[in-house]
């Protein structure tokens, strides 16, 4: 299937199912916002959990925090967002259509390297299993040449990137011939500096209100509160911060879906270290995370490592974990090693002291960070990506199709479907009465309306591993029937069992206990 269709087909099933709904949509929507439905809202909370319990329960040493999204105007100053917070802006004079010049380049360069996995692809296919994939992208004439295009380009475009040198951003779209996506022209504007930030004003009266931020990321919440932390939860270094929330940025160019978004929401974790053990727990973090992802079990050809040139003003290491969206592999989660640049810059512009006395060196110090940031939302989107699956199917001898996501059953935002097979003969009192007992434990749904069939496809559509089907012969021997969502095989077991074989493979404890050290 073409990336673009994937996505068109990821967006109308989560419209379809109740996962995501476009912001404000009988006023047309609104560009770039959207709103979780029901399904949506349950498998995001999951995630939520998934995450929270393995920083702050996994790990005695992670405490969390709910900061206010409002902050004092200077943290903005300090951390270097309202001087340095940036993106460089072209506009297409023909199409008045605004883009980010990196991303431009960037795209470029994905189609470049899209030729490449071309070339291999069909190179595998002909050569079958003698298909030697390393020998062939190292001699292969026309991969050599798209390499070598690639890689003059990323270095031009890095050195660019490091000088900010937006003049040089602009021919290297002009060199490249990129074209804009809606008029096909090359009639570009200079490149600007446009400011992510979004404004609005604190206190009722006018002339007296202060120009405030929407926050840009959830990382300052916790910088502000490393003292009132460490101090009252007694923390001893390392130690880490946790926190889930909003942010806003007010991104020039928002698209594909979730993917970016003006207003979406992080979670952040700020590991506080010793000055010189940065790179030590760079790497650790670095493997912890991506052990976090492959865990959910959607195959470890889903992610990979994309390693920065460009390093932000704060950062002396970075690494982005990608992951494979329709639109080709992208940043998911950034891991960073942050020095002592934000708690310095705090401990400037606030007037206070804030230093870690470490007992073991007798000595004071300003903690370095190691952070870990990823979003929700993408993260949302990756877990639809990668449970999307469209299933041709033979039920006694004639075809069908369904679309069954298969969401790690821990995820999943229903857990399990009631389903009395028909709405007479006791049928739908039994299934109530089990209903009331597996809804103290997890999130079910009871159907009694359509055929038994329709209502298995309605349940693959929104990730439900199990199905519980009563019928006749439950109320004479109170056993049912449990159908598996990915198997679709169907089993009786005791209506007593039901509950216990739910929550052995629902339980998150399961993916985090595959985390522990
Ligand atoms: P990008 O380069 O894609 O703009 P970034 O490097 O600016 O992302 P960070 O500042 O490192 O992103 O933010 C951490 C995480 O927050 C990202 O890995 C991503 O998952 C998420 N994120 C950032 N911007 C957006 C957005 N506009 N919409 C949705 N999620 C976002």
């Amino acid at each position: 299937m073409a990336q673009e269709d994937q996505l068109k087909k990821l967006i109308s099933h989560c419209k379809e199912y109740g996962f995501i709904f476009p912001s404000s949509e009988i006023y047309d929507g609104l560009a770039a916002v959207y709103d979780y439905g029901q399904n949506g809202v349950e498998l995001k909370n999951n995630i939520k959990e998934y995450w929270w319990k393995f920083m702050t329960r996994l790990h005695q040493n992670i405490v969390g925090i709910d900061a206010a999204i409002f902050m004092h105007p200077k943290t903005w100053e300090a951390s270097g967002h309202v001087g340095a917070f940036n993106d460089p802006l072209i506009d297409n004079k023909d199409s008045k259509k605004r883009y980010r010049a990196d991303n431009l380049i960037e795209e470029y360069r994905d189609k470049l390297q899209a030729k490449i996995d071309k070339e291999v692809e069909k190179a595998a296919k002909k050569f079958g299993e003698s298909f030697d994939r390393a020998q062939f992208v190292s001699t292969n004439a026309r991969v050599l040449e798209v390499q070598k295009q690639i890689d003059e380009l990323t270095e031009r475009y890095d050195r660019a990137l490091n000088a900010n040198d937006l003049n040089e951003l602009r021919q290297i779209i002009i060199d490249c011939d990129i074209v804009c996506p809606i008029s096909g022209t090359k009639n570009w504007t200079e490149v600007r500096q446009f400011n992510l930030m979004f404004k609005t004003q604190l206190g009722s009266v006018s002339e007296e209100a202060s120009t405030i931020y929407l926050r840009p990321e959830t990382a300052q919440g916790i910088f502000v509160n490393y003292l009132n932390v460490q101090k009252t939860g007694r923390m001893k270094i390392p130690f880490g911060i946790a926190q889930i929330g909003k942010a806003f940025r007010n991104e020039i160019v928002a698209r594909q879906f979730v993917f970016r978004m003006r207003e979406f929401e992080q979670m952040e974790m700020q590991f506080f270290i010793r000055p010189g053990s940065e790179m030590e727990w760079f790497k650790y973090w670095k493997e912890m995370r991506l052990r976090w992802h492959k865990t959910l079990g959607f195959g470890d050809d889903h992610y990979r490592y994309h390693d920065h040139e460009k390093l932000a003003h704060y950062a002396n290491a970075a690494t982005d974990i990608e992951f494979k969206f329709p639109m080709g592999f992208k940043e998911v989660e950034g891991i960073h090693s942050r020095t002592d640049f934000d708690l310095g810059q705090h401990q400037k512009f606030s007037g206070k002291k804030i230093q870690y006395f470490d007992p073991e060196l007798c000595q004071s110090y300003t903690p370095y960070v190691i952070e870990t940031s990823i979003g929700v939302d993408r993260m949302f989107m990756s877990v639809l990506s990668g449970a999307y699956t469209e299933e041709q199917l033979e039920t006694e001898g004639a075809k069908d199709s369904r679309v069954v996501l298969k969401i790690p059953a821990a995820l999943a935002p229903v857990k399990a479907a009631v389903l009395p097979l028909v709405k007479k003969d006791g049928l739908p009192e039994l299934a109530e009465k089990l209903m009331k007992k597996l809804m103290l434990r997890f999130n079910c749904q009871y159907e009694e309306k359509d055929s038994i069939g329709k209502r298995y496809r309605r349940q693959d559509a929104i990730g439900t591993p199990f199905c519980i089907t009563i019928d006749h012969q439950s109320v004479e021997d109170n056993t049912v029937t449990i159908r598996y969502r990915d198997s679709m095989k169907q089993e009786r077991v005791a209506i007593d069992a039901v509950s216990d074989i739910i929550a052995k493979d629902c339980d998150i404890n399961n993916l985090l206990a595959q985390l522990q050290d």
